[in-house]
């Protein structure tokens, strides 16, 4: 371990060992970078590690390797989270568990426990403030995820409520009568865990994404969410209040006052929970890119900083275009662009990651993904 102030000097540095950041760790190893490293704050995968204890994927796993595809959850070529746990709905712990094992496989070279605080350029390259000191470098993929980054702002009040990504577990909670502002996936997730254990929960939200408007699950909820939605008691408890975007919520004592858009007024002794969203890491490199309309970061076809070549943005932050990269599957798709970039300015011809374009794995033409289902 370095001591304070020491100076690195890096290749590339990967912010983050979560998915994203393994996976396209594993991919630069593919395209032949070897003087890189992965720096994370806590331990691979500590995000999914903090998931409330009953959250489970959304989307399955199933080992379809042998044939040729990769299992939707897998990081990287020749793994399969369902074929490694026989699992197909992993919670985060299993996923986290799966994460690190598919981390020291590959002999990923994470360095935990390093926090990064700030990326400044100076001089063509980047320098990487951290809490061990400071780190050169000459790319940097952001890989830093959004769960750790959860949205604060919404209305007025909306600190009063508890954000979902911070419940270790739905059992705990103390309380009968809930309210969840947010209805998409984190929403019903939660709705359906505190309903399974009797308590009763108003879902609120300012659109209905209970309704299936389109066969993107980035935009519309999952055939998992909606399953679970048919499960006989889940409306004995559930109420759902589509179109009805909370202004404030106030307290006073114990209780609290939620109040919607037309005035409508709703009580609850429990603090609200707020399914909001995620503000997301990028947020802390913001200056280092330009901003989209929607005020994720702008990126060229490389997933590189329009503003600063050499910052590559990885993960559930992606956007190009309408195309939203929020599922593994969707941002996996990109570690092999990214490599490729890099490798190229490394003047490294890559063939390793040939293999990533016959699995599939090798999203570089934006234009073939985002159409609808016909049927
Ligand atoms: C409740 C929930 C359910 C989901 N279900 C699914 C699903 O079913 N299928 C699916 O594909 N996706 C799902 N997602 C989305 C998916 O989990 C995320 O898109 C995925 O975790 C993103 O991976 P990541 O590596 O970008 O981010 P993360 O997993 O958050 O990893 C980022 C890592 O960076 C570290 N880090 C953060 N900031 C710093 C810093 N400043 N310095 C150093 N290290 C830092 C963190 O500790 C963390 O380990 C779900 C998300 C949530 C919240």
């Amino acid at each position: 371990m370095n001591s304070k102030n020491t100076l690195d000097t890096y290749d590339v540095v990967v912010v983050g060992a979560g998915a994203a950041g393994v996976g396209v760790a594993i991919a630069l190893q593919s395209a032949g970078i070897e003087n890189f490293v992965v720096l994370e704050r806590h331990h691979v995968g500590a995000s999914f590690n903090a998931w409330p204890a009953e959250t489970r994927f959304i989307t399955p796993s199933f080992p379809t390797n042998s044939f040729g595809m990769l299992d939707l959850n897998s990081v990287a070529i020749g793994t399969s989270p369902g074929f490694m746990m026989e699992i197909e709905h992993p919670t985060g712990e299993e996923f986290a568990r799966h994460l690190g094992i598919v981390a020291r496989y590959f002999e990923v070279p994470v360095r935990e426990q390093i926090d990064v605080t700030r990326v400044t350029r100076e001089e063509g390259a980047y320098r990487l403030q951290t809490s061990i000191g400071d780190i050169n470098t000459k790319h940097v993929i952001w890989a830093a995820g959004e769960f750790q980054y959860p949205q604060r702002l919404g209305f007025p009040g909306s600190e009063l409520c508890r954000h979902t990504a911070t419940i270790p577990r739905y059992e705990d909670l103390e309380g009968d009568d809930f309210i969840i502002i947010g209805g998409y996936e984190s929403g019903v997730d939660a709705a359906y865990h505190l309903a399974y254990h009797d308590k009763r929960v108003r879902v609120f939200d300012s659109t209905c994404p209970w309704e299936n408007t389109s066969s993107d699950p980035s935009i519309a909820l999952s055939p998992f969410s909606l399953e679970r939605m048919r499960e006989d008691w889940f409306f004995e408890l559930v109420e759902l209040y589509p179109n009805t975007p909370i202004t404030s919520v106030t307290v006073t004592g114990n209780r609290y006052t939620v109040t919607a858009w037309d005035g409508a007024v709703f009580y609850t002794d429990v603090p609200p929970l707020w399914a909001g969203g995620f503000e997301g890491s990028h947020m802390l490199v913001a200056n280092l890119f330009e901003l989209r309309d929607d005020g994720f970061p702008l990126l060229n076809a490389n997933d590189e900083s329009t503003l600063t070549p050499g910052l590559f943005l990885c993960g559930p932050s992606v956007r190009h275009d309408q195309h939203v990269f929020c599922f593994i599957y969707k941002f996996r798709q990109r570690f092999a662009v990214v490599a490729k970039a890099i490798a190229s300015s490394l003047g490294l011809d890559a063939i390793g990651l040939e293999t990533y374009r016959a699995w599939g794995m090798y999203l570089d033409d934006l234009s073939c993904c985002g159409e609808e289902c016909v049927c």
